[in-house]
């Protein structure tokens, strides 16, 4: 999870879920109607219409949900959404960024020059901040 003092540095986290959404959040008026829709919203912490709000609001914490691992991108919420609001490109933005925040897996400074020369080199690189989970 990335830390409370990483995000906190975070600015511009609305603009920046919409930029990689392509949607406008503020198109939302908070009728649930994604919610009601939605096969997965029993299995999250912040629910669809909970989740957008809290896009509104600017909330960088909305990144720490389940929510945007078990959106399933069924498209449900949108075909439901009078405003026409594609939650699943909101919930992609959200994994984009967060995987994006995470930590270094490895901390280079911990090895010596000798050992970084010996490790496999594309290895080494992945290991950066490409491994998740
Ligand atoms: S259905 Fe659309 S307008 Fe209604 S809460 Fe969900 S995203 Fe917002
Ligand atoms: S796209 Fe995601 S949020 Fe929308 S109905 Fe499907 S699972 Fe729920």
């Amino acid at each position: 999870m990335p830390s409370a003092t990483k995000l906190e540095q975070f600015v511009g986290f609305r603009e920046r879920v919409e930029m990689l959404s392509g949607e406008n959040v503020f198109a939302c008026y908070q009728c649930g109607m994604c919610t009601a829709g939605c096969s997965f919203a029993d299995e999250m912490d912040v629910l669809p219409h909970q989740v957008i709000r809290q896009l509104q609001l600017n909330n960088w914490k909305v990144l720490e949900c389940n929510a945007k691992w078990i959106c399933a991108s069924c498209l449900n919420c949108q075909t439901r959404c009078p405003k026409g609001v594609d939650l699943s490109k909101l919930m992609e933005a959200m994994r984009q960024i967060y995987l994006r925040q995470q930590m270094d897996n490895l901390e280079l400074n911990k090895y010596s020059i000798d050992q970084i020369r010996c490790l496999p080199q594309i290895a080494l690189v992945a290991s950066f901040r490409k491994k998740t989970g």
